[in-house]
């Protein structure tokens, strides 16, 4: 089978930025070195074009996961013209149908069933059918005319961005090589192999809580340096969630940023998965990983039925706490309104927090099932 026709411009754009990046970066730190204000700069937009990839061609433009006032819409696209990542119609095209058709190799865009080369820029270097931009599945994208506008103007506001810029900024402080080094090359070099990552590495390594149906994988190592999209599992599992860390400990600034920018109402709607739904596919997850681990110890037929017992247990309980739950929120937001009497408020408190507990030492107890599987003592037989 004929490879793939070269795609000249994107093999010489992203051949020699690199290969200039490593050369002349350093070189000219060597002879002429670079100033705090000069690394200030360089950190400043690499956060511009990350979270402008992140937190807007990603989570706001593909996956719906909140909205955004038009001010934020226009810097975001401003910053993915900067991290020279296509316009936000390709981009949000190919990623849904990444998510659509994930790990199809003939259909995925960069299928991580292709190797990491492939996943990671090898789709961009060669025209493939399986890259082909076809906008039909972004078409309530191109209502908004910002997104026609920076289509329209790609290229000139990519020049704008990554050499005028700089340009105009290393002038104003005196050095225009240095910024033009700095925040125009290394940075567009190291922001776009960031993103790039989260399309390879992050179909490849980590853990996968929530769903094995596809190679994505939640990798907090990742997330560190991919603005929090290292949760790829979940991302896969739940898409139109956005966070993709849940946990507030995990680390994710694209969620805290839309979440702080929605105090200044610049962005809303924001949009988060019910936890009881999330909680359920990761007990399926640990139930269907169990019974394998069963089947292969071969472990007695009172073990298998002591795993289902407590599965069903749990999740009759977890189904219960959400309908607690949601009858707390309900009657929080009724009190507002028509202010409820004080002790139907309490009961209605105090039933969800009664579930609550019970689905918290279930949970514990399924944690030490799971991790004493093939422990006999544990049995008491
Ligand atoms: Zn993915
Ligand atoms: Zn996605």
């Amino acid at each position: 089978m004929s490879k793939a026709p070269i795609n000249w411009t994107n093999m010489l754009l992203f051949s020699l930025t690199p290969l200039f990046a490593v050369t002349l970066v350093p070189l000219y730190g060597f002879y002429s070195g670079y100033d705090f204000f000069e690394w200030g700069m360089f950190v400043l937009f690499m956060a511009f074009c990350g979270f402008s990839i992140t937190a807007g061609y990603h989570r706001l433009w593909s996956h719906k996961a909140y909205r955004a006032h038009p001010l934020l819409r226009f810097v975001f696209a401003l910053g993915g013209a900067c991290a020279l990542q296509n316009d936000v119609l390709t981009w949000a095209s190919d990623h849904r149908r990444h998510h659509l058709h994930v790990d199809d190799n003939e259909r995925d865009p960069y299928s991580a069933g292709r190797g990491f080369w492939f996943s990671h820029i090898g789709w961009i270097l060669r025209r493939y059918e399986s890259g082909l931009t076809d906008l039909n599945n972004v078409k309530d994208l191109q209502k908004d005319p910002i997104l026609r506008w920076q289509r329209k103007h790609y290229l000139i506001l990519v020049l704008i961005m990554n050499i005028s810029v700089p340009v105009l900024i290393g002038w104003l402080h005196g050095d225009i090589v240095a910024s033009l080094l700095l925040t125009g090359l290394l940075r567009l070099v190291l922001s776009q192999h960031v993103t790039y990552l989260i399309n390879s590495l992050a179909h490849m390594w980590g853990r996968q809580p929530y769903n094995t149906t596809n190679s994505a994988r939640d990798n907090g190592i990742l997330a560190l340096v991919t603005y929090g999209e290292g949760y790829h599992n979940y991302h896969h599992a739940f898409q139109w969630d956005y966070r993709n860390g849940i946990r507030w400990w995990h680390w994710d600034p694209t969620k805290w940023l839309i979440r702080g920018l929605s105090f200044i109402g610049l962005t809303h709607d924001l949009r988060r998965c019910n936890p009881a739904r999330i909680e359920a596919a990761r007990l399926e997850q640990q139930f269907r990983q169990a019974t394998e681990k069963c089947d292969l110890l071969q472990l007695p037929e009172k073990w298998r039925q002591h795993l289902e017992h407590e599965y069903q247990e749990i999740c009759r309980t977890l189904k219960l706490w959400n309908r607690h739950r949601q009858s707390w929120y309900q009657a929080r937001s009724r009190n507002l309104q028509e202010s409820l009497s004080q002790l139907d408020l309490l009961h209605i408190r105090d039933a969800y927090r009664e579930v609550q507990y019970k689905l918290k030492v279930q949970r514990q107890r399924w944690e030490f099932i799971l991790q004493n599987l093939a422990n006999p003592a544990m049995a008491g037989t």
